[in-house]
């Protein structure tokens, strides 16, 4: 029996579903994995969110990954109203698109040179142009279960949500748009080699995120992302990291601060989105200044946005990574370690096979017996345990990703009181999923 109502939830389901395809802005959004009613949100304050019944629950999402210092953070939302009160947007360049510029050239040593956009989707689309204007060619590597958003060229074998719903290649995307993405199998060093070795003067870039979080969290093996960049290199084309999930979350210079910047070398291009929108949209791309000059204005490579820029998402966003200092990063590490390490123990205990796998401070649970190094690995596991253990969760107030191939995202507030409520919730959901039948 749950305390939760779901009443006015349910209502605004309804309508939204008569308006709105699926109801929802964003496909994982509606439960479509786990079933049940989508809980619509009102209002979220540090580590919880409100809905519409007036239920609140420890946040597990945080937007996926902008609510990096929780909810409604007050120094956050007081820039946000000072800038909104001066105009929502000119259409001009305005101060804190420098001062936002400049505050990510100065954590990630190899962006020389950032452009400012609206979603991650418009990061990697408008990266993998100007790979394309940079090198003259056509095709690019992608890996299997990494997602890069909805671009056309990006959507064969995607994560996140064409994972959830086992989507097959998005139909309206044309053969010959598909054609110049070639898909490999993730941590697969032998098939890249031999790509290159194959076709290497036709292929633009590979882009691959910078540690796989959208399958559930896929770690590079050891050289893997090392390797992708010496073959790069070796073959004139581009390497493009993906860190709109990782960037200023799993380290002040994202992935490429934990992993590229310590073993000496650098991605050609990166990136952007989440963090670095502070729950507003922002999102950028940004890498070689040489590559980067190709650009229009300065360059023949069109890119553009009317809102890109934005002055009051650039706002929330430099106030964010501002407020992201060693501390918060030290929080988020230790944070993610203890409920990993909870959801890992209370499965344990119930003889439920799994593996916890975590990059950073991102972490999920794979119902199966072995490490998961790539996508058919992630999808043979035993994902109906999920939501029986989701729906557990959210009965006793603790919203989790409604997907088994999602990360699972902390904040700087999630505190005593968010852990205690995750440990009282956590042994009636490893029971359910237990229990769970195929
Ligand atoms: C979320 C995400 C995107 C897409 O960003 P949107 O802002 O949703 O368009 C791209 N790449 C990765 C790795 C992501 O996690």
């Amino acid at each position: 029996m749950t305390e939760y109502p779901t009443v006015a939830s349910a209502a605004l389901f309804e309508r939204g579903q008569r308006v709105t395809p699926g109801g929802v802005n964003s496909p994982v959004r509606a439960f479509g994995a786990v079933g049940g009613t989508p809980r619509f949100m009102v209002s979220g304050s540090g580590p919880y969110v409100v809905d519409a019944d007036g239920n609140e629950y420890v946040d597990l999402v945080g937007s996926w990954g902008p609510a990096i210092l929780g909810h409604a953070h007050q120094t956050v939302i007081d820039t946000v109203l000072d800038t909104a009160l001066r105009g929502l947007s000119f259409g001009a360049p305005s101060p804190g698109e420098v001062a936002l510029a400049e505050e990510i050239v100065s954590r990630v040593a190899a962006v020389e040179q950032v452009r400012l956009v609206s979603s991650g989707t418009e990061a990697t689309m408008s990266a993998i142009r100007l790979a394309r204007g940079f090198t003259g060619r056509h095709k690019i590597i992608k890996f299997a279960g990494c997602y890069h958003g909805h671009g056309d060229s990006l959507l064969a074998s995607a994560g996140s949500g064409v994972a959830t719903f086992g989507l097959p290649d998005s139909p309206g995307v044309t053969p010959a748009i598909a054609g110049d993405t070639i898909v490999l199998p993730y941590n697969d060093l032998a098939a890249v080699t031999e790509t290159f070795e194959a076709i290497g003067d036709q292929i633009a870039c590979i882009i691959t995120e910078a540690i796989p979080a959208n399958m559930g969290v896929v770690p590079p093996l050891p050289g893997f992302n090392a390797g992708l960049a010496a073959l790069c290199r070796a073959h004139g084309s581009l390497l493009i990291f993906d860190e709109v999930m990782t960037g200023f979350r799993v380290s002040p210079a994202g992935w490429f601060g934990l992993e590229a910047a310590t073993e000496g070398w650098a991605p050609d291009l990166l990136t952007f989105g989440k963090v670095m929108g502070g729950g507003l949209p922002a999102a950028a791309f940004g890498g070689r200044a040489d590559v980067m000059g190709l650009l229009a204005p300065h360059g023949p490579v069109y890119q553009a946005g009317t809102l890109s820029g934005n002055p009051v998402a650039v706002a929330a966003g430099l106030t964010t990574l501002q407020l992201c200092d060693a501390e918060v990063y030290r929080h988020i590490d230790e944070t993610a370690g203890i409920v990993g390490k909870l959801a890992s123990d209370a499965l344990t205990a119930q003889g439920v096979e799994h593996q916890l796998q975590r990059g950073g401070n991102l972490f999920s649970i794979f119902f199966t017996a072995e490490p998961v190094t790539n996508f058919d690995q992630a999808k043979a596991q035993d994902a109906f345990r999920y939501p029986p253990f989701f729906h557990a969760m959210l009965d006793a107030g603790v919203s989790l990703p409604p997907s088994v191939y999602e990360s699972w995202f902390v904040s700087a507030a999630h505190d005593e009181g968010a852990l205690d409520r995750i440990v009282v919730a956590l042994p009636e959901a490893a029971r359910a999923a237990a229990a769970a039948t195929p």
